[in-house]
């Protein structure tokens, strides 16, 4: 049986073409297979959301649908017969659909070349680790990758099944009639052509593996797991064929005392009990090297110290975060006797009473304001 396609979009059926696009889209995305890489629940369902897709986005069809169901598609019970051959398959929904991604990272299927189709190489897939520092500047890595390229000498004809139309025609009798449909030539995969001459190192499709050095441009402000795209970095495929994507996931190496929330930055700065009394100038951590503060004597333990524009970059170019002083007085454990008659000395002294102002404020409502 197969599930209905307004459930697999989740949707009901008074949805509009509007409402139908944008569940498909986020279907789209959450099973795509640049996110779900190996997944094959995923792909089935990134599968199924298409072929509803398909049906429910052309008015002529889901109104097909929408009176007799999936019987309109079937062939009548005929085995096999369904209006793309049993499913479709991921060339077809990039070919087809590739525009719905708009842009937002994920890339299609299919490139263009004067009408013909090209079929698109498979993904590369390498991490890559940056420093904090390497995060807030922004930076060029080089890698190397192994990428499977055409062989030399190696060439291609054209495909017979198909005469290089890289689709084959499928005409089916239904209960409406005879309907044609288009899927990938099973015999070349799509490119219309196939192996004619290849050298003895090549596999049997004609391609090599080849080390190539590549240079990634990565922005500011990256976060750790966000996925870059280098076009055309990835495998190449037989025939007539682009490049696939070369996808960088972002790893950030951990820094040892400033930790990152988002485009702020915090840092744990411990001062003496004398320091706190007397004030004190301090260099301390920033993502970029020291940077020298002051802290006014009488300073209390647990102030928060705001230095504007010392976090992190926003990736959008939306600004730059802040980097935030903690401040922890640190009690002395041990005394000698001089110390601790002093203090013992100045136990009901006034200076030495808590007093806290107004403008102290308690550690539960700085951090109130730090989310605010
Ligand atoms: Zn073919």
């Amino acid at each position: 049986m197969k599930n209905d396609f307004y459930e697999i979009l989740g949707i009901t059926r008074n949805a509009d073409a509007a409402e139908i696009k944008k569940a498909y889209r986020k279907k789209a995305i959450e099973f795509h297979p640049d996110k779900n890489p190996g997944d094959a629940v995923a792909e089935e369902n990134f599968k199924k959301a298409a072929e509803a897709y398909e049906i429910l986005s052309d008015p002529q069809k889901k109104a097909k649908y929408d009176q007799y169901g999936h019987q309109a598609f079937d062939g009548g019970g005929g085995g096999g017969g369904g209006f793309h051959g049993g499913g479709m398959n991921m060339d077809d929904i990039f070919s087809q659909f590739g525009d719905i991604f708009g842009g937002g990272g994920f890339g299609g299927g299919f490139g263009g070349g004067g009408g013909q189709r090209r079929v698109k190489g498979s993904n590369l897939r390498i991490k890559v680790k940056l420093t904090l520092e390497e995060i807030a500047n922004g930076v060029e890595k080089k890698v190397k990758v192994k990428r499977k390229v055409q062989a030399a000498g190696v060439s291609y004809k054209t495909c017979s099944t198909c005469n290089g139309q890289g689709q084959v025609m499928r005409v089916t009798n239904t209960i409406l009639g005879r309907m044609q449909s288009a899927s990938t030539c099973p015999s070349c995969g799509g490119t219309g052509q196939i192996l004619d001459k290849k050298p003895s190192n090549a596999d049997a499709q004609g391609m090599v593996l080849e080390d190539e050095t590549v240079a990634i441009k990565i922005p500011a402000g990256v976060v750790d797991g966000m996925q870059l795209k280098v076009a055309n970095k990835g495998n190449d495929a037989p025939g007539n064929s682009i490049p696939g994507d070369l996808i960088v996931a972002i790893e950030e190496i951990e820094h040892e005392t400033l930790k990152r929330e988002g485009e702020n930055l915090h840092l744990d700065l411990y001062i003496s009990f004398s320091e706190a009394v007397l004030g004190v100038s301090k260099d301390i951590d920033a993502v970029n090297g020291k940077v020298r503060i002051k802290l006014e004597e009488g300073i209390q333990s647990g102030k928060i110290l705001r230095l504007k524009g010392k976090g992190i970059p926003s990736v959008n170019s939306y600004g730059t975060g802040d980097l935030l002083v903690h401040v922890n007085v640190w009690t002395p454990k041990t005394l000698t006797k001089e110390q601790k008659q002093f203090f013992e000395s100045n136990l009901s002294d006034d200076n030495f009473a808590p007093s806290p102002e107004k403008t102290d404020k308690s550690f539960f409502e700085k951090v109130k304001d730090m989310f605010s």
